[in-house]
């Protein structure tokens, strides 16, 4: 756990902000590293009061199918390889190839793991991004393509969102 103490942007009192840890020793509802927890009580006091217009959100697409988006992610990886490559070539301290990793499922029935992971659409999905979730080892098993969007809060599409 980490605690930091802090001046509020807003009145300047100092105060404790938490800024890790599962255990909260300052109150979480108002806790945030630019304002004081007075402070943070009147803008949620204040914002709740205003009716939202649109959300962000991952919705189910069949867009492209699944093995499209394998595709995607092949060609994905290749790419960073090659750009991680380059600049080997040119820059002294490099570093490795990072990709986000999200958290899989275990089926204690058949003892294997699902897998999610992001890929940035292509050719005329270019401007969305979209999310694969599967089990590897069973072609038969549940397949899902989730895209991220902004909708309306009667859930009309505004716009397709890049994460
Ligand atoms: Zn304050």
């Amino acid at each position: 756990m980490r605690i930091c103490i802090q001046y509020c942007k807003n009145c300047g009192a100092e105060y404790k902000w938490q800024a890790s840890g599962s255990n909260w020793e300052v109150d979480r509802t108002y806790n945030d590293h630019e304002y004081c927890p007075e402070c943070k009580k009147a803008i949620i006091e204040a914002l709740v009061k205003i009716p939202k217009k649109s959300e962000l959100k991952w919705i189910l697409t069949d867009l492209i199918d699944f093995d499209t988006l394998l595709e995607w992610e092949k060609l994905e990886n290749q790419e960073v390889q090659e750009r991680y490559e380059e600049k080997l070539k040119t820059e002294e301290i490099v570093l490795p190839p990072m990709k986000r990793v999200f958290a899989s499922l275990w089926d204690t029935e058949t003892n294997q793991h699902s897998r999610s992971f992001m890929v940035k659409g292509r050719e005329e999905h270019k401007n969305k991004v979209f999310m694969g979730f599967y089990w590897p080892k069973d072609e038969d098993k549940e397949k899902k393509i989730t895209v991220f969007i902004r909708q309306d809060m009667k859930g009309n599409l505004i716009k397709y969102e890049k994460e």
